[in-house]
Order: C-alpha cells, then sequence, then structure tokens
C-alpha cells in the first residue's frame, strides 16, 4: 500500500446504497459512553483534527502554504530529491513546532483509555509525536505515516535513528527553529524573505553509510507503509469481533486508512465520528454516531466512565 492523494468523498459513500446514507446517525453522547463503556476491542483512526488544539497546523483546507508552497508538494521523495534544503527547512520547522506543542486532553484521553482497555488499538496518521508523550502505551499505539522525530538514511542503506530529538536537527537549519513573538513573523515562514544559503553538505549526513542526507522517518506521498505495521494492524483485525471504531479529528477519507474503518465495520463495529466538521458526518448510518466537536473537548467526556474525570490539561482529577 502506498500513501497517495485521492478522493476526499469519505469510503463509505461510495459503497453504501444512497437509501442507507442519507439516515442520519445518533449524536447522543451518554448513548455512545454506555456502548463504550461495554466495549472489549475498540479500534481508533485519528488524524490532524486531534492535534489541532495543540496548536498544530493541519495543513489540509483553508489553502494553508508553506512559503507559497503546497506542503504536499513538499511532502515526496522527488521533492527531496530536487531541493533538499527546502524540505530540510520545511521538516526542521515542523519539528521544531512539534516540540513546543503540548499533548492536549484529547491525547491524554486516549493514552488513559489504552492503559485501562487492553483490547484498545490506536492508529494515528499523525507524525508529530504527541501522542507518546501524552504516555499512550507503545504496543497499543502506530504510527501509520511514521513519525517526524525519526530519522532514516535517504539512500535506504537502513540507518534510522528513533525520537531523535535534535532542535534544529545541525547548526544549518538553525533559521527552522528560531523563536520569535507572536506578533512577529518569522523570516523562515515569509516567501518575500529568501531562505538562507545552506550547503547539502551542510545537511545532516547518514552516520552508517556516510553517503546518504537524512530525512524525517515519515511516510512521503507515493511511498509505501511500513510491512510489519499493516500486518500487525490486519492481525489485531483479524483477531475477532471490533465492538467500536473511533474516527477522530479525521475524514477517514484518505487511503489506506480509511479502508480500516471498513475492516473493523466488517468485524462488527460502530462507528462513532468525532469532529467538528458537520460534513465528516457524511455517510454514517443510522446505527453510527457522530459527536460534533474537538477530540480534546469531547475525548475527556466520552471516556469518564472508564478513566475517571479529566481536568482540560489532561490530569484525571476524581474517579
Ligand atoms: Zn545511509
Amino acid at each position: 500500500m502506498t500513501r497517495s492523494f485521492t478522493s476526499r468523498r469519505p469510503y463509505w459513500t461510495r459503497h453504501t446504497a444512497h437509501a442507507q446514507t442519507t439516515m442520519a446517525p445518533r449524536t447522543s453522547i451518554d448513548e455512545l459512553k454506555e456502548l463504550l463503556e461495554s466495549s472489549t476491542r475498540i479500534l481508533a483512526l485519528c488524524g490532524a483534527g486531534l492535534s489541532a488544539a495543540s496548536g498544530l497546523p493541519t495543513f489540509r483546507g483553508a489553502g494553508g502554504l508553506w512559503r507559497n508552497h503546497e506542503p504536499t508538494s513538499l511532502a515526496t521523495p522527488d521533492a527531496f530529491e530536487d531541493d533538499p534544503v527546502l524540505v530540510s527547512l520545511f521538516y526542521a520547522w515542523r519539528k521544531h513546532m512539534a516540540l513546543k506543542a503540548q499533548p492536549n486532553a484529547g491525547h491524554f484521553a486516549l493514552a488513559e483509555l489504552a492503559k485501562r482497555r487492553e483490547g484498545f488499538l490506536c492508529l494515528t496518521q499523525n507524525v508529530d509525536g504527541l501522542s507518546p508523550r501524552a504516555g499512550h502505551p507503545a504496543a497499543q499505539l502506530r504510527h501509520l505515516h511514521g513519525s517526524i522525530l525519526d530519522v532514516k538514511c535517504f539512500e535506504e542503506c537502513g540507518y534510522t535513528e528513533q525520537n531523535n530529538l535534535s532542535d534544529p536537527p545541525c547548526p544549518a537549519l538553525a533559521a527552522a527553529a528560531a523563536d520569535y513573538p507572536p506578533d512577529l513573523t518569522l523570516p523562515l515562514l515569509d516567501p518575500n524573505v529568501p531562505t538562507p544559503e545552506i550547503d547539502v553538505e551542510d545537511l545532516p549526513h547518514c552516520p552508517n553509510c556516510k553517503n546518504g542526507l537524512l530525512r524525517p522517518g515519515v511516510v512521503w506521498f507515493g511511498e509505501a507503509l511500513d510491512e510489519l505495521m499493516l500486518m500487525e494492524v490486519d492481525n489485531w483485525i483479524a483477531r475477532g469481533k471490533i465492538d467500536l471504531m473511533l474516527v477522530i479529528g479525521t475524514a477517514a477519507a484518505v487511503y489506506p486508512a480509511a479502508g480500516y474503518t471498513r475492516k473493523a465495520q466488517r468485524r462488527g463495529a460502530v462507528v462513532a465520528v468525532v469532529n467538528p466538521d458537520a460534513d465528516s458526518a457524511e455517510g454514517l448510518m443510522r446505527n453510527d454516531f457522530f459527536l460534533q466537536g474537538g477530540a480534546a473537548e469531547i475525548l475527556p467526556r466520552l471516556f469518564e466512565g472508564v478513566i475517571g474525570k479529566m481536568d482540560a490539561d489532561g490530569k484525571i482529577v476524581g474517579a
């Protein structure tokens, strides 16, 4: 499976009859709480909306550009090959933003649910590393698109590093990790200011083959997702009935992630979408759920019966 640009139309509208898609899903948080509390096997699929309350840009929609570049056009192996300095600056800036951000109550709530429900597996498309920082047990978390804190050799000599916290990744990329007051624009983000002149030789190189440049350990468009990880997820799904599938902060419209909702449905799962965007409810069936709102606000309330009361900072304050 490779990561690709696909229709943003929810997958289920392509498979279900019109009569079914027009049925409104349930919207009661109390009903969903009851279902969640009685669920043994729960699968979650998280997207950029989960990290929105942590202040990280989602790029999708709102015409979000980075220095006049479509961010997705920088997230390809070809872009790195053509302009490794520009793509390295882009990722060094994103890494800096991710490290500066704090996990929000949504990340903490999912982490607590995982600690209390052995049968809960969380798939995230986010590369920001906020779920592990919220204490989400690694065994119950899969990063479908890798992590911005991982590093690997562009020449594919096999060299990888996990949880590399260097910020900036090297002195030459310092412009990407500069902190400016909120009322000033970071020069790097101003398309009218030329990017700093950086020699490719000064970018981080692979300590193993000494030849390749180091690149972020994320899945770029056109690249394959990790096969072993995909197999593990499929094995988990095949293990038995799934009671509930949570789709959090994503329209679930981008394959292959979208396919997981379909697979969970085949295992009997009720689908619950948590999203501020009403369009993300499109295609849900009468037995499914749609809770309109942000993950940081809704998840702590939704999981309360399992994890206890949580304050706005994500700390458990009572059972
Ligand atoms: Zn190498």
